[in-house]
């Protein structure tokens, strides 16, 4: 389906955001065992696709129909102008894009066995060399005309935290999905609208998921993505529920940031918790259904479509 059928849906405004992070291009390699040390094999087959946390939200964001822009950095390569190019392709906007010379363009190296057992080895290349000073610039531009700011932690953390702050003053939504765990993230030093984390990951920072979690460290909001469970919504006055779309997963990667990207998309539009939370429960199971991460993110019609199951 295309995006050419979204404007049918009377008064529809897109929502406009702003995605901070990553961009990998993923290399898969099908081995009959993972090596071992020393040891040379030959792959039975290789896949590239698009990847990293920030291009695939911010694709998730403008299949759902946001206007998005996505600040991040690519190298001077060939990987960079396929990926500035599929950018463009789907709609995300790439003027705060930057291309650095003298390195290679995010790439993330995984070989997956007979048994679906894996190696992940991420050279992070220009995602590494995302300057802060790059990214306040971007917002100084782009936050006056945006609703939601989304940011991840596969680029530096000073880049992540001058992002935040930017959107604090501006008085801008921010969603920071704190991926992968810094150890070292300012947590209180630094107000987040809304922290989006899976079970693991809110168990490391915050420990139970209640409103208590919440004091000393400058979040207003947590949500918890719990798979087939209810996702929660935690804030000072309470825990909200929501449930999951139910399906039967066929490849699960990519579903935490279809998540993000449509969480974002929608709040951006105005909408409430418990409706946009939905919908990033409807996306997230819908990108279970097909393999690989951006390939397997629904467009907003197919989303909308999806209509809640009554409790018998
Ligand atoms: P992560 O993949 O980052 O560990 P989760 O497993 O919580 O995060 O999945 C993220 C979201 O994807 C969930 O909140 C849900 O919306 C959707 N999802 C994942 N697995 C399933 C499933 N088995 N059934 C329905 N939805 C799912």
């Amino acid at each position: 389906m295309s995006n050419s059928s979204m404007p049918s849906e009377l008064g529809f405004i897109p929502g406009r955001v702003v995605v901070v992070g990553s961009l990998n291009i993923d290399r898969f390699l099908r081995v009959a065992h993972l090596p071992r040390p020393g040891e040379t094999i030959f792959s039975t087959g290789a896949q590239q696709a698009f990847g990293g946390k920030g291009a695939n939200q911010a694709v998730a964001a403008a299949r759902f129909g946001a206007a998005v822009s996505l600040i991040g950095a690519v190298g001077v390569d060939a990987e960079g102008r396929i990926y500035r190019k599929h950018l463009v392709d789907e709609q995300v906007a790439i003027d705060w894009l930057a291309t650095l010379p003298d390195v290679a363009t995010g790439t993330a190296f995984i070989s997956v066995d007979a048994r679906g057992e894996n190696q992940i080895i991420v050279d992070r290349g220009a995602n590494g060399m995302l300057d802060a000073a790059h990214v306040t610039a971007a917002l100084a531009a782009l936050l006056p005309s945006t609703d939601v700011m989304l940011v991840g932690l596969e680029s530096p953390l000073d880049a992540a935290v001058a992002a935040l702050r930017a959107a604090e003053s501006a008085g801008v939504r921010s969603l920071l999905n704190p991926s992968p765990i810094a150890h070292d993230f300012p947590w209180g030093e630094v107000a987040i609208d809304t922290v989006i984390v899976n079970e693991h990951e809110c168990a490391e920072i915050f420990g139970a998921p209640e409103p208590a979690a919440l004091i000393g460290r400058g979040v207003r909001h947590l949500v918890v993505t719990r798979g087939a469970v209810p996702t929660l919504l935690v804030s000072v006055t309470g825990v909200q529920l929501v449930p999951a779309f139910s399906v039967e997963p066929r490849d699960t990667v990519g579903a935490g940031d279809t998540f993000a990207g449509v969480l974002a998309a929608r709040l951006a539009e105005s909408a409430e918790w418990g409706d946009a939370l939905w919908r990033a429960n409807v996306a997230a199971a819908m990108s279970t259904l097909a393999p690989g991460a951006q390939t397997a993110m629904p467009h907003r019609a197919d989303v909308l479509a999806a209509r809640r199951l009554l409790q018998p």
